[in-house]
């Protein structure tokens, strides 16, 4: 394990955003998902949806481009007032956004009066916390002026407390609120859809059955994300999950030493003379990673009898005296984290992020359904496909197999096979082994796009099933400067054959596997056959080797998770060899050995 990571239990996250919906639902409040705290992971932000989030905030415009880019069409909520820079791009992607200041609020409107749009705003009441708000006295006469903008709409009210004063929701400052919401209609004559009470600080007043009615809109993270370990601090509430985040990393040393250090005391490298308790020789370890990944202060080990001892910038000390079993160099030590750790990893890029799914548990022995158009079953038929799957005790069946296999004359079956079958995952990785990107613009209106436009058309219509981060392309050998763009513009993971001669397939298909399979419920494999230099056959020269299309299906074995496979150019014009080897390509994916 080179780098520290931190697991994201994906199933954690929309368990716990579901038991906060459901007990919000009964107070006739609707739950946005707060997504900052996870710097807008899509994975993330899906699971939320998936638990029924009516929408989701964040904070910053990163982030929300990054849920945009994957394909999150649900309304977003901007929870800070934008730079005046920013503001064409808060119209342009954001749904509501919580304002306190006229001069932005008019910024807004002129730029969206310009734009032909009418931007959605809340209006933020500092009840007491000292952050952001209107204070009360100031809001009609600030309404006022706000209905005289024809760019923006008053849809709401807000509150936020506990973040900078410390100040506790109560039935009163709630109350209070509902009052302004409702002086605010009387003043307007507009009904407003949003009373927002505020974050995940504002739920023990739901649980406990004391939220005013009025209130009917919270913006949750931390409940969500770190299972109200702060929020309901002294008495957890038994619904939600605390463990959806872990960090772990691994010792780098373990040996005994004093516990005091020995010499003259300066100060440490953060400017602090740091203080020791004589306890005598113990055994200390130092984990990878430190003060510029994580707020030391927030870890707590989750191996028994480990103490966190302190932390330099790349290198965390710890007591492992009573570790229980004991632990030596080379092995991993995890922790649990509170909200300002874990948002200090995340926000690292020196600790890799895994977003977590359970696997679905299954024991019934591998089984695929063959799909073909054109003459591809003939092919399969001559070169005994289905025979030679059995052979390894893989079944063939008609439907309700566990994979699925099409194939067809042209990689447009790439766009049948995953139509088919990304609406049964809810969310898929798609390993792209192609000379082709297929990303030319998509005019088409027909049931198929054109040949040059498929992954372009999977891309747009597929989410939310199919999101950026987890497509990967494998062998590209030519790219318009249109298709450059988008590759771009969406962050697609590409492997073009310079970096696989430089790297090797064997590396490329370790990060590649993980992308796709990265808080994915599984991933389609497309694979083209021009994409590999086969004998006696033009179309593949400059392309990866027979032995290297093995290797990347060997690998796909492996690492399990495909749940279907495409192959274009099957037609029973292919030289004899080259559909011979196609075949071949294809057993190595369900697992066929050379012994
Ligand atoms: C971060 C934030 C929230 C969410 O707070 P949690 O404690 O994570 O639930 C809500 N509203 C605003 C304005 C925020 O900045």
């Amino acid at each position: 394990m080179p780098d520290p990571i931190v697991t994201i239990n994906l199933a954690l996250i929309e368990h716990n955003a579901r038991a906060v919906v459901t007990r919000c639902a009964r107070g006739g409040i609707q739950v946005y998902g707060v997504t900052k705290g996870a710097c807008g992971m899509p994975t993330v932000a899906r699971a939320m949806l998936r638990g029924g989030v009516a929408g989701l905030a964040e904070s910053r415009f990163e982030n929300i481009r990054r849920l945009r880019a994957s394909g999150i069409d649900c309304k977003i909520m901007l929870l800070r007032s934008p730079p005046m820079v920013r503001i064409e791009e808060l119209i342009r992607i954001v749904d509501v956004s919580l304002q306190s200041e006229l001069p932005v609020i008019r910024e807004i409107s002129r730029t969206a009066e310009r734009i032909g749009r009418v931007h959605d705003i809340i209006l933020m009441v500092d009840l007491g916390d000292l952050r952001e708000g209107i204070w009360p006295n100031d809001l009609l006469p600030v309404v006022e002026d706000v209905m005289n903008l024809s760019g923006v709409r008053i849809v709401g009210v807000g509150v936020n407390l506990m973040c900078f004063g410390g100040i506790m929701p109560t039935v009163d400052n709630m109350n209070q609120l509902v009052a302004h919401a409702y002086k605010v209609e009387a003043r307007t004559g507009l009904h407003l859809d949003f009373i927002s009470g505020g974050g995940s600080s504002s739920l023990p007043l739901l649980v406990s059955g004391d939220m005013p009615p009025g209130i009917n809109n919270l913006r949750v993270g931390e409940a969500i994300l770190q299972g109200g370990a702060e929020t309901f601090h002294d008495a957890p509430w038994p619904p939600l999950d605390q463990n959806v985040f872990q960090l772990t990393a691994e010792l780098l040393e373990v040996k005994l030493k004093p516990s005091l250090p020995i010499g003259k005391t300066g100060f440490d490298a953060f400017g602090n003379v740091p203080r020791f308790v004589d306890e005598g020789d113990r055994l200390r370890g130092i984990a990878n990673i430190g003060r510029e990944d994580v707020m030391v202060d927030g870890l707590i080990p989750t191996h028994k009898g480990v103490r966190v001892l302190g932390a330099s910038s790349d290198h965390l000390v710890l007591d492992l005296h009573e570790a229980d079993p004991p632990l030596q160099v080379g092995d991993s030590v995890s922790f649990k984290m509170n909200y300002g750790a874990m948002l200090a990893v995340m926000t690292s890029e020196y600790v890799e992020k895994v977003p977590m799914r359970e696997a679905p548990h299954n024991d019934e022995p591998p089984s695929v359904s063959i799909h073909t158009l054109g003459d591809a079953d003939l092919v399969f038929a001559l070169h005994r496909l289905s025979e030679r799957l059995g052979t390894f005790g893989v079944v063939v069946q008609a439907d309700d197999a566990r994979t699925r296999l099409d194939a067809g004359p042209d990689r447009r079956i790439a766009w049948d096979a995953l139509k088919r079958s990304a609406p049964h995952h809810d969310a898929l990785g798609l390993l792209w082994i192609d000379p082709l990107a297929a990303l030319m613009p998509d005019h088409s209106e027909d049931e198929w796009p054109a040949e040059h436009a498929v992954l372009r058309r999977i891309m747009d219509r597929l989410p939310p099933y199919l999101s950026p981060e987890n497509i990967v392309l494998i062998g590209l050998r030519r790219a318009d400067s249109a298709e450059a763009e988008v590759l771009k513009a969406r962050g697609i993971k590409v492997y073009t054959m310079v970096e696989i001669d430089a790297v090797g397939l064997r590396q490329i298909m370790r990060e590649a596997l993980n992308i796709v399979t990265s808080g994915t419920s599984g991933y389609h494999v497309h694979y083209s056959p021009d994409v590999t230099d086969m004998p006696g056959w033009i179309k593949g020269l400059g392309g990866i080797t027979v032995r290297e299309t093995h290797q990347v299906m060997e690998a796909v074995f492996a690492k399990r998770g495909m749940v279907s496979l495409s192959l274009s150019q099957i037609t029973s014009a292919l030289p004899p060899q080259v559909a011979a080897e196609c075949v071949n390509f294809l057993l190595s994916a369900f697992g066929k050995k050379i012994l």
